[in-house]
């Protein structure tokens, strides 16, 4: 694979030089190094060279970044919900103003193609801020009619809701969105009136860094984001298992959520979970197949498979179930790989050597165990992190393959014959964060949206997010929902008044 295509713009080469040597912990509104000056290497997945080196926190590093964010939040709860969605919203206008250089800097750190991150993710982060800064000034709680038997004489029993904020959160992100999924996290925490501690992963750290800095910009206060960087096992427990840490919003694999939820249980934060998912793509015969095919082909293949709701699961009908797998098929052969840099780019690395290898792992393991691999399943690359997209036949619904999320490049597909029949098979999973509908039937159409388990369905599209649309999972996917105003929920706790006037 070709090393970076171009040089570097010229902010993202400044970026680099003010954080990219392990200076990029936020305490309060001080840039700082690890206590220690530990740090770690980042990489560019496409090439293995690396990029800079990001702090490795400290115990007390973290300490601190908890304390700042704690003093900082009565204060932040009491600032007036236009000024906080006035900064929500220069947050926002700040993000679209420097689009190209945070989206080279998440290509160069992530892998992605460039065209995901300036065209999708990163203005669907600019969205998230802009709904939340809507969100921070229609916080309501209720008046309520009591049947309270207490009624001193001449008095009256009033009683109503408020919502708080629940104090200080403790973000725990993953590498393969990096930006837009933390600011799903970080814009509806401060709409809230919550402080944030924020833990990039240790892939992807850069852009949040970026994205930090604009926050200060903005006028956010110092104090209200902190941010702490360096491995999950140690930052991210670390963080998670503070005792001052009132709530934890965590996006991740699923195994990670389980470390979460015994780190929470000390004192019981609260705790949100965005896990991991094996979404179905079901192609019924009516289907359009113009649509679908690229549909379900990009249900999977975008950002390389990294996606939680990839359609990972493919099942058709079994009268056009060979000309769906080999249109798709056909369009994994056509897919450009390359530096996510190239602007021909259609699909970049996996996000390290270590997550491509457990890629090709899936795939070996399929083969073991009598599934076809119809195309693709190669590692290539200097750093041998390209793996070709790959097209999975003839698996049995108990193979590894079918059952479990591999998060990468690798779709499964099989045939059915009745409605009833894809419907037990798509629902037959640990997960249920997504699913996708193929059809033109509107009948079918509802049908499937209702009985499918899933926490969003898709009908004739797959992957579409919005900063207005509730995202989250039932199952193992997780608890709580990201996006929409039920986000708000997660940040905000209700509190009862009752009073004798
Ligand atoms: P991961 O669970 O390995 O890491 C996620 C984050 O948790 C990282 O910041 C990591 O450093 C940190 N971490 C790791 N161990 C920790 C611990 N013991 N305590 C606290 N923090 C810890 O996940 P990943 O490999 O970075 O991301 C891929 C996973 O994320 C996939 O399973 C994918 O489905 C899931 N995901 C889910 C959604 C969603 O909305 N449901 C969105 C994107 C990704």
């Amino acid at each position: 694979m070709p090393a970076s295509p171009a040089p570097l713009s010229a902010a993202t080469r400044a970026f680099l030089e003010r954080r990219g040597s392990g200076t990029g912990l936020l305490i309060g509104d001080s840039w700082q190094q690890a206590e220690g000056g530990q740090t770690m290497a980042t990489v560019d997945p496409a090439t293995g060279s690396e990029i800079g080196q990001i702090a490795i926190a400290s115990p007390a590093d973290i300490d601190a970044a908890v304390e700042a964010a704690a003093r900082a939040q009565p204060g932040w709860a009491a600032t007036f919900p236009v000024e906080r969605a006035r900064i929500l919203w220069r947050i926002a206008d700040l993000i679209e103003a420097n689009i190209d250089e945070l989206a080279e800097l998440e290509t160069l750190d992530q892998g992605k193609p460039l065209f995901i991150g300036r065209w999708a993710e990163i203005p669907g982060a600019v969205n998230q801020f802009r709904f939340f800064a809507g969100q921070a000034m229609v916080i309501e709680g209720n008046t309520l009619e009591s049947s309270i038997a207490y009624q001193p004489q001449g008095k009256q029993m009033r009683s109503w809701t408020v919502r708080e904020a629940v104090g200080v959160v403790a973000a725990i992100v993953p590498w393969n969105s990096p930006l837009v999924l933390t600011a799903m996290k970080l814009a509806p925490a401060i709409a809230a009136g919550c402080t944030v501690v924020l833990k990039p992963a240790e892939d992807t750290s850069l852009s949040a860094l970026r994205l930090a800095e604009l926050m200060l910009q903005a006028g956010l206060p110092a104090g209200v984001l902190n941010v702490v960087t360096g491995p999950g096992a140690q930052t991210g427990a670390q963080l998670a298992a503070h005792p001052k840490v009132d709530k934890i919003a965590f996006t991740g694999s699923t195994a990670t959520g389980r470390a979460v939820l015994d780190a929470a249980k000390t004192n019981f934060k609260r705790v949100t979970l965005e896990l991991g998912g094996k979404s179905p793509s079901i192609v019924f015969p009516d289907a359009d197949l113009s649509l679908a095919i690229p549909g379900v082909a990009n249900a999977i293949f975008l950002n390389a498979g990294q996606v939680c709701i990839a359609g990972s699961r493919l099942y058709v009908h079994r009268s056009i179930h060979d000309q769906v797998v080999e249109g798709v098929a056909a369009y994994a052969k056509s897919m450009k790989l390359g530096h996510g840099l190239d602007p021909s780019t259609q699909m970049g690395p996996l996000v390290s050597a270590k997550q491509a290898a457990r890629v090709a792992s899936f795939v070996a393991g399929a083969r073991a165990e009598g599934a076809t691999v119809l195309t693709g399943g190669d590692l290539h690359g200097e750093a041998s992190t390209f793996l070709s997209p790959t097209v999975i036949t003839n698996a049995r619904p108990d193979m590894t393959i079918v059952r479990e999320e591999v998060f990468g490049p690798v779709v499964v597909a099989q045939a059915f014959d009745e409605p009833e029949d894809v419907l037990a098979a798509a629902n037959d999973s640990d997960y249920g964060l997504a699913a996708g509908v193929w059809t033109e039937s509107l009948s079918t159409a509802h049908r499937m949206s209702a009985a499918l388990k899933a926490g969003t369905v898709w009908i004739n599209c797959h992957a579409m997010y919005d900063a207005a649309l509730p995202i989250g999972g039932i199952r193992q996917s997780g608890w709580g929902r990201d996006s929409g105003k039920q986000a708000m929920d997660n940040y905000l706790e209700w509190k009862t008044i009752c009073a004798v006037v």
